[in-house]
């Protein structure tokens, strides 16, 4: 048995995928490494490794805890909360 996340239950798993960028870099002019999308409102932002970490600036903004990676064959999320990467099938990993 996984440890499951209970944050990803009720939420659309396949939310459209989004071909735009991390709008917050955008305006300043800055370049991301990878993006992340939130789960529950399509937010795009950069992630951890980017110079503006808007997606845990999300995080910490809107209380919207999941969010997932945007890089093509990637299907993991990410818990805030928890701190872990989430399966598609909301198991812990
Ligand atoms: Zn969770
Ligand atoms: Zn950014
Ligand atoms: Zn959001």
């Amino acid at each position: 048995m996984f440890d499951r996340c209970e944050h990803v239950s009720g939420i659309d798993p396949n939310p459209p995928r989004t071909t735009s960028g991390c709008k917050e870099c955008e305006q300043l002019g800055w370049e991301w490494v990878h993006l992340r999308q939130c789960m529950i409102c399509g937010h795009v932002g950069c992630c951890d490794s980017s110079r503006g970490k808007h997606a845990t600036a999300h995080f910490h903004e809107t209380g919207h805890s999941v969010m997932r990676s945007v890089q093509p064959g990637e299907t993991w999320m990410w818990c805030f909360p928890h701190s872990s990467m989430v399966g598609p099938d909301g198991e812990l990993l």
